[in-house]
């Protein structure tokens, strides 16, 4: 077998999800979801499962969910999009990364990406045979570092792969961030790939698209995830925008990974993105009012936390009570011993690289306040 895959461990998010199971713990590790999805959405699927929507849906994706996400990216950034031939239906952000890649990189091609960064991108990149280069955005303010940004591309930069909002940082790239990063994709006339999933999940300020920056539209592809904007995050339905010209290729990447996604599904989403402004706003603004309740929970413990801004996520500094553990070893004894389950945030560096941080763990606060209270309690028992 493929000795590098042989030797991948198994993700941070499994290996805390079973800790956590196993000693009947609170999971604030991996980001999913406690409460159902919208009503309407889950009738839909219903729906659609006896409607005998259950055969093969096309291949870039059913047209009643390629015209929603061109709808979508009109009213949500003024994109104009082809439903025809600008949209792919994926299963999964997951696979839609993963066929963007493929369909963009040949072997010897350099990636720019910025760490801490979501743990499947790196396997690809190496799969495909990409060189990364990672810049890092450093706590407490995850501020980026435009100089060494700069410097990380060449002119073998084949792309830059750029997670805003951001997991597990939390951070919502600005406009002047994004321009400067727009200037460089085009000086060194390479593309992004932007990982959007938490477009919709953010609190303090709006998400912005890189594809809305001038010039970016035919460089750049952008990535959705009904999962997180529906709270569906077990649906594995994603879509990519792109130009035509990149979403032919992209297409070709589908058709030998999935070939199409679950048609029932495709449908009951295409219901939610109509949906549109106020449910967007009242879910960011729930998950709004548990960050702010578990932050401050955690502050009052002796963890602060860091500026998230976006995504499921707050990072908290577990110096105070580290005790000389890293990262790791005191998530393994928070589970163990508080029986409350985190994700150290060193799993979301490069192995290999320069020393990641040691003293961060990262909470979902995408739980009820009772989850969050629950946790803040046993919390309180041990610190
Ligand atoms: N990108 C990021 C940054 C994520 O946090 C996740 C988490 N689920 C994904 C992609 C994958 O999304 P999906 O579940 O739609 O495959
Ligand atoms: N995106 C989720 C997280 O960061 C995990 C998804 C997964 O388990 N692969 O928690």
């Amino acid at each position: 077998p493929n000795a590098f895959l042989g030797s991948l461990p198994t993700t941070i998010f499994t290996t805390m999800s079973q800790l956590a199971a196993d000693h009947d713990a609170v999971n604030l590790g991996q980001g999913f979801p406690d409460a159902e999805g919208p009503s309407l959405l889950i009738d839909a699927a219903c729906a659609a499962l006896r409607d005998g929507r259950n055969q093969y849906a096309p291949l870039t994706g059913l047209p009643e969910l390629r015209e929603a996400v061109a709808r979508a990216n009109a009213r949500d950034y003024g994109l104009e999009v082809d439903p025809a031939r600008e949209v792919i239906v994926t299963s999964g952000a997951t696979e839609a990364l993963a066929v963007s890649l493929m369909a963009l990189i040949e072997p010897g091609d350099e990636v720019v990406l910025i760490e801490p960064l979501y743990d499947t991108y790196l396997p690809v990149l190496r799969m495909l045979g990409a060189i990364p280069r990672c810049v890092r955005v450093e706590a407490p303010d995850w501020h980026l570092p435009r100089d060494a940004l700069r410097a990380a591309f060449s002119d073998r930069t084949k792309l830059i792969l750029l997670n805003s909002p951001m997991n597990p940082s939390g951070k919502v790239f600005s406009v002047d961030e994004l321009d400067f990063i727009a200037d460089l994709v085009r000086e060194h006339d390479c593309f992004a790939v932007c990982d959007e999933v938490y477009e919709h999940l953010t609190f303090d300020v709006r998400h912005i698209p890189l594809m809305t920056r001038p010039d970016m539209r035919t460089r750049t592809v952008r990535i959705g995830s009904a999962g997180k904007s529906f709270s569906v995050t077990g649906w594995k339905i994603g879509y990519i925008t792109c130009c035509p010209a990149l979403a032919a290729v992209i297409a070709k990447a589908h058709q030998i990974v999935a070939f199409s996604s679950a048609p029932n599904l495709q449908r009951a989403v295409a219901k939610g993105l109509d949906l549109g402004d106020d449910f967007f706003r009242d879910l960011a603004a729930s998950l709004k009012s548990r960050r702010d309740y578990l932050a401050a929970g955690l502050g009052a413990l002796g963890f602060p936390t860091l500026p998230a801004d976006g995504s499921y996520f707050l990072v908290a500094d577990i110096s105070a009570h580290a005790a000389g553990r890293d990262d790791v070893a005191f998530c393994r004894d928070l589970v163990t011993q508080a029986g409350v389950a985190a994700i150290p945030v060193s799993a979301f560096y490069a192995t290999g690289g320069a020393e990641p941080p040691r003293h961060l763990i990262r909470f979902a606060f995408c739980k009820s306040e009772a989850v969050l209270r629950e946790a803040l309690d046993r919390l309180g028992r041990t610190f």
